[in-house]
């Protein structure tokens, strides 16, 4: 067991940090942990990275100046070329949840491109890069200000230096299951989590409604489903993602006043309802250093605990939801009307009873995969027949489905226990 081991290794380290013949040594282990570490803005704990914040903006800027650079090249517009209104909101919104967060006494900027994409990111510089797209597709300002803030927080916790300093560990020690995919998803998936909790407190403390992040997850789900099964997860599938929103969204509401910046957002960073900053580090050369080593250590072991109980747990969530749709039999489709195709199934074969069905069909049209889903309502018996809608849009018409080469899939489905 490598945990009886780790433990043993504490043990040896804490019986000789209170000597005092080994206070050089004490400090020398600081260093090192300095230089493999920095500590989390967020909790006071510390994470793996092994450039400096300085050098974590150089690496996270050029980036984006590439891309600005890029843009200009093909000749496509960029911030308030894009769009001035647009722009100017997505500025004016920007300003006010950066100045809440841990980051606010570094100088940030918003990039707006032109893509037909929902889509923000963040590189661990001063930038966070908008697709125009996005801007459009949310419904107010407090979703917008729900993408910046989660983009922000992403650098906040240092993601993006946490992924680069795990793989470069896991290569170092030759570590197979930080290499599966599964659990680089599983990662992620605690990233995902983490910037939701972050950027949701950052709302509140703005001004925004700390619910608009669930209602940004709530329709995706409505709308696309989960895909649990269909292909590889990255991301939390959105049903997880609205529960947890809206749990984290409820927690800070107090803090939430509409339009006002909380006067005490300061102090609402260190310690709040999710999570309390932890004061008690002790100096170099009294026993921090080692402490400081520990967490660190420590901090990556248990960050590889959990994404590997995530990975299993999504793994055994696919096998279900591709075991029960091996048991459903297509008994007939027809047309309602020109955009609404109505399918019906049979549950064929003996298993559990089923709830939350998402039934699920995919195309591929202009290069693109379009899916459309249909959430079934109610409890599913083995034997019984149920039936599932696909609402098409205005330009689709079930007559071109064939020839878009449509196929039905399960998109989720639970237990009901
Ligand atoms: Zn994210």
């Amino acid at each position: 067991m490598p945990w009886v081991r780790f433990m043993a290794l504490i043990a040896v380290i804490a019986t000789v940090s209170g000597c005092q013949t080994l206070k050089k040594v004490d400090q020398g282990l600081y260093q090192v942990a300095e230089s493999v570490s920095e500590k989390d803005r967020v909790t006071g704990q510390r994470s793996l990275s092994m450039a400096n914040r300085s050098a974590q903006i150089q690496q996270g800027n050029a980036y984006v100046e590439k891309i600005i650079a890029n843009e200009k090249k093909h000749k496509r517009p960029v911030n308030a070329g894009v769009n001035r209104a647009q722009y100017l909101r997505l500025v004016r919104i920007f300003d006010r949840i950066h100045k809440v967060s841990h980051l606010k006494n570094e100088r940030w900027e918003p990039i707006l491109i032109k893509r037909d994409s929902f889509n923000a990111f963040t590189t661990g510089g001063t930038y966070i890069v908008v697709h125009s797209q996005l801007m459009y597709d949310l419904k107010d300002d407090a979703e917008l200000a729900a993408v910046v803030a989660h983009e922000i927080a992403h650098t906040v916790a240092n993601h993006v230096y946490e992924r680069q300093t795990h793989a470069q560990i896991s290569a170092l020690a030759g570590s197979n299951s930080a290499r599966r995919s599964g659990y680089q998803a599983a990662f992620t998936h605690e990233s995902e989590r983490e910037a939701d909790r972050i950027g949701i407190l950052y709302c509140a403390l703005a001004g925004y409604d700390p619910l608009a992040a669930s209602r940004i997850w709530q329709r995706k789900y409505a709308t696309q489903g989960n895909a649990r099964a269909l292909f590889h997860h990255d991301h939390p599938v959105n049903a997880e993602r609205y529960k947890e929103a809206k749990a984290v969204g409820e927690a800070v509401k107090p803090y939430y006043r509409k339009g006002v910046v909380n006067p005490r957002s300061a102090a609402l960073l260190d310690n709040n309802v999710l999570w309390r900053k932890n004061n008690s580090q002790t100096a170099a050369g009294e026993g921090g250093g080692v402490a400081a080593l520990l967490s660190t250590a420590l901090g990556a072991y248990v960050q590889h605990q959990e994404a590997k109980v995530e990975e299993r747990r999504q793994q055994q969530q696919a096998s279900f939801v591709k075991a029960v749709e091996s048991g459903l039999k297509l008994e007939s489709t027809r047309k309602a009307n020109n955009h609404l195709l109505e399918t019906r199934w049979r549950y064929a074969v003996k298993g559990p009873v089923l709830k939350d069905m998402v039934m699920g069909m995919y195309l591929k049209r202009n290069g693109k995969i379009e899916r459309y889903v249909d959430h079934v309502k109610g409890y599913i018996k083995p034997g019984q027949v149920f039936a599932a809608r696909f609402q098409l849009p205005s330009n689709l018409r079930v007559d071109d489905l064939k020839k878009y080469g449509a196929r039905f899939y399960l998109d989720d489905v639970a237990a009901a226990r």
